[in-house]
């Protein structure tokens, strides 16, 4: 079995898996009660917070609000500050990337049926955008930039150290979702003047249900959930605690120097091996390039290949990997993603997208370099549209 689709979830670390454990059925008070139950769950979450804060290098002052995933936590930013800066300010626009995971881009397309005007940048063949562009777009009314810190397809990096700046000195405020950056490369929200910042703890080997939301100190927005007071009152309702200890030892455990260091080494050099292994065969690219990536990702086309047969050739082979993100498996959709690269449409329905992470040994990839040339082979001697 090889597991190579990381960037749709991660395996849960044993250590982080053991941190949680305690949370069931031994230490299960409410964090919010004032008796020593609740008390010894609070000390833990105290400590997972702090993991968190120094994963992304929050200040003190800043909050992170614990969520249920990326998506509530994308949902609360955009949501909140149209209700803020546009239902009760004098704003209406909203600036966000054309290659966005829907959690972003549907909440913007159904803001654009209450009448928001949104600009959806659109990026280069690299597969990135200019962070000029963000600057050209800016406007008197514009309420919020929003653009991915990773994609999730291609593992591509924005500028978004540039576009914080940018944000910065127009006095707009800059939220970025970092859920494919986080234990990838590091992320720091004060180098960047990142504003607000999603991420989600399965995507870096913590467990799925969980996630977080970074407000720098004095960048407000209004909850998505009205109820108790809990997370200062910027997210109702009782935590998962577990979940959240979970998360906090999993960004410890990501984001540590050592941790970055080595999937910048082993795992990219295990990507690149793959990566190069199947660019032999004629008529593969990797969509947008290699440079500026995550380490861990690569989206690679191959003329002649339906994507699904693909993997379907895989999946008989124990090996998963993807068409792009999982959200949008279901339609048979060429990628959006790769119809933004500019990409023709038969290139659009051949990519598979391979998302390694530490767990990954070069067995597993010497193995998965065989079946998918063999796949490849198989699948071109089939295939109406591709002759040798
Ligand atoms: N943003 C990006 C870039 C993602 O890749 C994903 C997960 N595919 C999400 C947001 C949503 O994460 P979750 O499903 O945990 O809400």
């Amino acid at each position: 079995e090889v597991y190579l689709d990381n960037n749709a979830t991660t395996k849960v670390d044993p250590e982080v898996f053991k941190a949680m454990e305690p949370f069931f059925c031994d230490i299960y008070g409410n964090p919010n009660s004032l008796h020593k139950f609740g008390a010894g769950t609070h000390k833990k979450m105290v400590e997972a917070l702090d993991y968190l804060y120094s994963g992304i290098n929050a200040a003190d002052e800043d909050d992170i609000v614990i969520t249920g995933n990326a998506t509530e936590s994308n949902n609360t930013v955009i949501k909140g500050i149209w209700v803020d800066k546009i239902l009760n300010g004098n704003k209406n626009h909203i600036i966000t990337s054309e290659v966005e995971h829907p959690s972003i881009t549907a909440v913007c397309k159904f803001l654009e049926t209450q009448g928001v005007s949104v600009t959806y940048l659109p990026v280069n063949e690299e597969g990135i955008l200019e962070a000029q562009q963000v600057a050209d777009y800016i406007k008197e009314d514009t309420a919020l930039v929003t653009i991915m810190w990773a994609n999730n397809e291609t593992g591509k990096l924005f500028p978004i150290k540039e576009i914080g700046q940018i944000c910065k000195d127009a006095g707009v405020p800059f939220h970025t979702d970092a859920t494919q950056a986080i234990g990838k490369v590091p992320v720091d929200v004060q180098a960047c003047n990142v504003n607000y910042l999603s991420f989600s703890a399965h995507k870096f080997h913590g467990p799925k249900g969980v996630g977080g939301l970074y407000i720098q100190k004095g960048f407000e927005v209004t909850p998505l959930l009205h109820g108790g007071e809990q997370m200062g009152g910027h997210r109702a309702g009782t935590v998962d605690v577990a979940s959240m200890i979970g998360m906090g030892v999993a960004m410890k455990l990501a984001t540590s120097e050592m941790a970055l260091a080595y999937e910048n080494n082993h795992v990219r050099k295990l990507r690149d091996k793959l990566e190069n292994a199947i660019l032999e065969i004629p008529e593969t690219i990797v969509i947008g390039g290699k440079e500026n990536r995550t380490p861990n990702t690569t989206l690679i086309s191959i003329r002649g290949v339906e994507g699904e047969s693909m993997l379907w050739d895989m999946n008989q082979k124990t090996i998963g990997a993807s068409t792009g993100s999982a959200c949008a498996s279901e339609d048979l959709e060429a990628n959006p993603v790769m119809n933004a690269f500019g990409s023709d449409s038969e290139l659009a329905h051949t990519g598979v997208r391979f998302s390694l992470s530490r767990f990954n040994t070069e067995a597993e990839i010497d193995y998965a370099i065989d079946v998918i040339k063999g796949a490849i082979a198989r699948l071109r001697s089939i295939s109406s549209s591709y002759a040798y």
